[in-house]
């Protein structure tokens, strides 16, 4: 017998319950990944993720060529394709992960259809890309939970399913043909200093931050020179780390550190859930506020903002780290987004775009909804909060450091100055530009906009 396994967000060997179900119930499995054309077209595959895709996708089948079979990549409409690779290899079920957006849900339903009519079976495996699935605790009276603290406290109560090994042998039919593998090298256009993928890499990431980054989590995540974060964001987003695997392994550290750092895997879990049960969120507002968004006007603030030439150090620094790296620390991505979403008063999809153009772990369901709940659309709790880039600048980069790390022109200048350059005894350095945006005249702006005053 045959087995096809369609691997989506989920590019690993390690706790894979759909590869491991496939090669325990069959002879011969068919690993497969399509270069899906709807996602393409749709601007998702921006240079960033394609290349470290193209790491995934050779790591993937150098590790499955070591257990005697390949990778099988085809490219075009994905149910198509993958009805078309069942029939070639004579396989009678499809086992895959489930997705929470609205796309993997039609992708699903269509896929579960058409193999349906051609006489196979889909197979769909929950706690694949997250560790709770969607759906499994819910509120009273509804099919999400709109408010963290809750939904943590019956996600912490969850047992976790134990992680499943790597196989030991992957048996792939002969004579199925398969593109060549995308490499990173080809890739065009992407930043500098992108991080690698790959499960390979993803594992070294991860012991490496469990030996030496996790323990100090909690007190230091905030520091943005620190840099003390795992930084397996992209992994988490590529599946090429199981979650649930990550979860396991965090927990065997006691302290207030790994209980932090698991806390962060539960925001993911939240924000997967509110997508599976609101797909829409991915572009509408989750709850909508009486905002009057700037239009055309707002275009030069926002080029700004997108270079890193606000005036304002801390989000230049943020911005230009992002062109760079195509990877942002948490707290840079809420000043960024505040600044733009709150000081210059721009629609959050304007910048959630702008981040999905760039970001290596450009989630739907995390960038979307972290959007929302920073542009107070979204699920938080004081929507009308206002990051001050001043104030949070003192906060988290005391002496300055992440600012001099990222932005040559205020180099020369210490702390205090670093964050307010106009203060400078010596003027304002050179090149550098002045703020775009009063911060109490767009506080009244963003006020008057919303509707508060
Ligand atoms: P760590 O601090 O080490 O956290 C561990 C893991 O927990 C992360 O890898 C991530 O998977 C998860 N996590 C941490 N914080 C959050 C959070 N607030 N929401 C959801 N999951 C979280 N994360 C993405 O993976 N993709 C995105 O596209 C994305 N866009 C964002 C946009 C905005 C405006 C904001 C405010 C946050 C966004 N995040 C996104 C969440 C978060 O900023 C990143 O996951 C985190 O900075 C990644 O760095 P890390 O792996 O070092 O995180």
């Amino acid at each position: 017998t045959v087995s096809v396994v369609l691997f989506t967000a989920d590019l690993r060997l390690h706790d894979h319950p759909p590869l491991r179900a496939a090669t325990g119930s069959a002879d011969h499995v068919v690993p497969l990944f399509v270069r899906d054309r709807a996602i393409e077209a749709a601007g998702f595959a921006v240079p960033n993720r394609r290349a470290f895709l193209a790491d995934c996708l050779r790591d993937l089948d150098a590790g499955l060529r070591e257990r005697g079979g390949r990778l099988v990549v085809r490219g075009g409409a994905v149910v198509a394709q993958v009805c078309r690779l069942a029939r070639e290899a004579g396989a009678a079920e499809v086992h895959m992960a489930a997705g929470p957006s609205g796309y993997a849900q039609e992708r699903e339903r269509r896929l579960r259809e058409e193999l349906a009519a051609q006489g196979g079976r889909l197979v769909v495996h929950d706690a694949v890309t997250c560790v709770v699935p969607p759906g499994a605790v819910t509120p009273a009276g509804s099919d999400h939970f709109a408010v963290f603290t809750p939904y943590f406290r019956q996600w912490s109560a969850q047992a976790l399913r134990t992680p499943v090994p790597a196989p030991r042998r992957v048996s792939v039919p002969d004579g199925l043909g398969s593109e060549r593998l995308p490499d990173r090298a080809g890739v065009p256009g992407t930043s500098p200093g992108l991080a690698a993928g790959g499960e390979s890499e993803g594992r070294k990431r991860l012991a490496a931050w469990l030996r030496r980054g996790v323990e100090a989590y909690e007190e230091r995540h905030d520091d943005l020179a620190g840099d003390a974060t795992s930084r397996l964001s992209a992994h988490l987003h590529f599946g090429t780390l199981s979650p649930v695997e990550v979860a396991h392994r965090a927990r065997r550290h006691a302290g207030a550190g790994a209980e932090a750092f698991v806390r962060q895997l539960a925001w993911r879990d939240f924000h997967q859930q509110v997508l599976a049960a609101r797909p829409a969120t991915a572009a509408a507002d989750y709850r909508t506020r009486h905002d009057d968004w700037r239009g055309a006007d707002a275009e030069p603030d926002v080029a700004a903002w997108r270079e890193g030439r606000t005036g304002y150090p801390v989000i230049d620094a943020a911005m230009r780290q992002l062109a760079h790296e195509g990877w942002l620390h948490n707290r840079a991505r809420l000043l960024t987004a505040s600044f733009l979403t709150k000081t210059l008063y721009v629609d959050w999809r304007t910048g959630a775009r702008h981040f999905l153009d760039l970001l290596v772990d450009g989630d739907i369901a995390n960038n979307q909804l972290n959007w929302q709940w920073v542009a107070g659309t979204g699920t938080d709790t004081r929507p009308n909060r206002v990051l001050n880039p001043l104030a949070q600048a003192r906060r988290y980069d005391p002496d300055g450091a992440y600012v001099r790390r990222w932005v040559p022109e205020l180099r020369d200048l210490a702390a205090p100055a670093v964050h307010r350059p106009w203060t400078s005894p010596s003027g304002p350095p050179r090149g550098y530009p002045p703020p775009i945006a009063d911060l109490s005249t767009a506080l009244t702006r963003f006020r008057v906009g919303r509707g508060l005053t």
